[in-house]
């Protein structure tokens, strides 16, 4: 079976880390005192739940930001998965695209050393619980606060870690959004959300799910700023779907997006 292993895990507070899955995604794992909490479950390539039995045997709660298929596969190893009900569908449906989205990335299969026949199989009928805004969830002496922020899924969510100061964003900001998919929201109401993720992370340290992970005020600000350059760049939805590119000469950020879901 494919394997994690220490370098791909990196400790970015006490008692919570950043995992790493083979530079696909990443996976937040928050260790508190009585349970834990998994934030997203990754796309499922190695053999997450092992490895997060390594860093501590607590009962583990595992929610997902969204129904993103590098997000929520791996929950084929997980009895239970929260993810906001908007969501629910698109879940079920990526769970069985996670290994058509891994392929599309071959070279990086090939230089981790992963091989999609040696993929964890399904251990369980994983069930799906609501995530909801303002949902609490205590960890004991961590408290992690869920926010519903549509924009990149209609169901995404950002989670809050409160004693450690960390914000979990998702992919709902970064230096290239991805709006163009099915069960998206308008740009104009990403841009809502955007607006709230920012405020939200004020005094927070800003985690987002690809690259690094590591995001800074700066960057949701460049971010909201393609955003209203594309509402300034159109009058109307079009009515047939065009996908388009949009990048800010000004900062190299970028959003995908479709032409009839600009606007509300
Ligand atoms: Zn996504």
């Amino acid at each position: 079976m494919n394997k994690y292993n220490e370098s791909l895990c990196e400790q970015i507070a006490p008692g919570v880390y950043k995992i790493n899955e083979f530079g696909f995604d990443l996976v937040f794992l928050i260790v508190g005192t009585e349970k834990a909490m998994l934030i997203d479950c990754g796309t499922g390539l190695a053999d997450l739940k092992s490895f997060v039995k390594s860093i501590t045997d607590l009962p583990l709660i595992v929610v997902a930001t969204h129904g993103h298929a590098d997000h929520i596969g791996g929950m084929i190893q997980f009895e239970e998965l929260y993810v906001h009900k908007k969501d629910m569908i698109v879940t079920r449906l990526n769970k069985w695209l996670r290994k058509w989205s891994a392929n599309r990335y071959k070279s990086v299969l090939v230089r981790n050393n992963i091989s999609l026949k040696d993929i964890p199989k399904r251990e369980c009928r994983t069930r799906l619980l609501p995530l909801s805004e303002g949902q609490v969830f205590n960890l004991g002496g961590k408290t992690i606060t869920a926010f519903f922020t549509p924009g990149h899924s209609i169901g995404h969510m950002v989670l809050r870690d409160e004693e450690d100061k960390l914000i979990f964003v998702g992919d709902n900001v970064a230096d290239d959004v991805w709006m163009h998919y099915p069960f998206t929201v308008s740009v104009e109401e990403w841009l809502d959300s955007a607006r709230r993720i920012k405020e939200l992370s004020e005094g927070y340290e800003i985690w987002w799910s690809h690259k690094t992970g590591k995001l800074s005020m700066e960057h949701i600000d460049k971010s909201i700023q393609v955003g209203e350059k594309i509402l300034n760049k159109h009058k109307k939805n079009t009515f047939f779907k065009s996908t388009k590119v949009f990048k800010d000469e000004e900062t190299g950020f970028k959003m995908r997006y479709r032409t009839d879901r600009i606007f509300k």
